[in-house]
């Protein structure tokens, strides 16, 4: 684990070790700027000789994987849990507004339907979880000299291909190749048994003329089956089988349509603004997961995921132990707490029981935030990784361990812990 350093300017420095930084520390040549991650200004001039860090970004719905290399080891990972309450959030203040329009006071005239959608719009729900992305990046380039980013932008680049319905993938050889196919076939066959329509199950590469019947291994000749159909079908070919549109569908190659979803190229657009055009690159899922389980050997997550971005396609890296969770969290600047003209009273005021909502406490032994208050009762304690809620409790018994700050609640988690959990194994006594 390593310490981050600032220069006396504020610039982001080469990261350090903990052994260097407590030196400077007690030497009070240096000072503590933020505990997660940690980071230490120095308090002396020094020349800012940087080597650039590269930055892996995993896009996500629900949650993003970030991870940083700085020469050649990994410096630090990051889960950010992005915001899920945005459309909840704006229905019921739609619904407030439109309360209040009804209410006894002086006209107010409609305002829902006089706005025009500026260029490159995005849903709300959207806009916060792009927004919150880049604000990631944006972290990690505050305490880490940042070079190049890489995002994943989607699990399979149609555009690269050189269309392997035609191209013979039998002199195509090597393993990457093979993940493209697989890859290719998943897109094109949506991801589903083309006898049964099954989702969700294990699906196999299957040759529409068998093999023992002279079908090749070019991907016109090969579809999605589960194993039941596949074990079915045997040495029959599709039409047999009685699914010839299977095979009319198989000789018709995927169309060139690049799709990357609005929100993940929203991002790689907003960081080329930040980074410049040409340190931003965009990577596919097919690479990442090849280079995740071929090269680097890490189960699943995204972290891991992040971690196989960033890196080149031979570099082999060993992730970090400790991750941190970021949880984006409602600011609270609402309103209703701003003063003599705010709205009527009807929720809890900032401060109950000397606690604001979303700050990190401990109670019997967990971590975890705050996510709900009551003025008599228990208060809800929810967990900073997955969210959910892990018990309720009497503010009495709350330590407060942190605030959020920015935004978002960090907190550190050790991957070994959340492996042995994820295992179910229960240690005796
Ligand atoms: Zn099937």
């Amino acid at each position: 684990m390593k310490v981050f350093v600032l220069s006396k300017e504020g610039k982001p420095l080469m990261p350090t070790t903990p052994r260097r930084a407590r030196v400077w520390l007690k030497t009070k040549r240096a000072r503590v700027m933020r505990r997660d991650p940690f980071t230490i200004r120095l308090r002396f001039a020094t020349q800012a000789h940087v080597q650039p860090a590269k930055v892996g970004v995993d896009t996500g719905s629900k949650d993003v994987g970030i991870a940083a290399i700085a020469t050649g080891e990994v410096v630090f990972q990051a889960e950010v849990h992005l915001r899920d309450d945005i459309t909840e959030k704006l229905t019921q203040r739609r619904r407030y507004r439109h309360n209040r329009r009804a209410r006894k006071t002086r006209y107010r005239q409609a305002r829902y339907d006089n706005r025009r959608r500026p260029d490159g719009w995005l849903p709300p729900s959207l806009h916060s979880k792009s927004e919150a992305t880049v604000k990631a990046v944006r972290f990690i380039a505050s305490f880490l000299p940042v070079g190049r980013v890489t995002v994943e932008v989607g699990s399979f680049d149609t555009q690269r291909m050189q269309n392997p319905d035609i191209a013979h993938l039998e002199y195509q050889q090597g393993e990457l190749q093979g993940y493209f196919l697989r890859e290719y076939v998943l897109e094109k066959w949506q991801r589903k048994c083309a006898y049964c329509d099954a989702r969700e199950v294990p699906l196999e590469i299957e040759h529409i003329v068998p093999r023992s019947r002279g079908g090749s291994n070019r991907a016109s000749n090969l579809t999605l089956a589960c194993h039941a159909c596949n074990r079915c079908k045997g040495h029959q070919t599709a039409e047999e089988f009685g699914f010839p549109d299977v095979q009319a569908r198989a000789g018709v190659p995927l169309k060139d349509a690049a799709h990357v979803s609005s929100t993940s190229s929203r991002v790689v657009h907003d960081l080329r603004a930040i980074f410049g055009e040409s340190q931003v690159s965009i990577t596919y899922g097919y690479e990442t997961r090849y280079k995740r389980i071929q090269v680097l050997d890490l189960p699943k997550s995204h972290t891991n995921d992040a971690v196989a971005i960033v890196c080149e396609i031979d570099e082999v890296v060993k992730p970090l132990e400790m991750v941190h969770q970021i949880r984006c969290l409602a600011r609270g600047h609402y309103q209703r707490f701003n003063g003599l003209h705010s709205e009527h009273k009807c929720w809890a005021p900032r401060k109950v029981r000397g606690f604001k909502l979303y700050e990190l406490v401990t109670a019997k032994g967990g971590v975890g935030y705050i996510a709900g208050r009551r003025e008599k009762g228990a208060f809800v304690i929810k967990d900073v990784p997955s969210g959910k809620k892990v018990l309720e409790v009497t503010p009495r018994k709350l330590v407060r361990v942190a605030r959020p700050t920015q935004g978002w609640m960090i907190t550190r988690q050790l991957v070994l812990d959340s492996i042995r959990k994820e295992g179910g194994a229960s240690s005796p006594g």
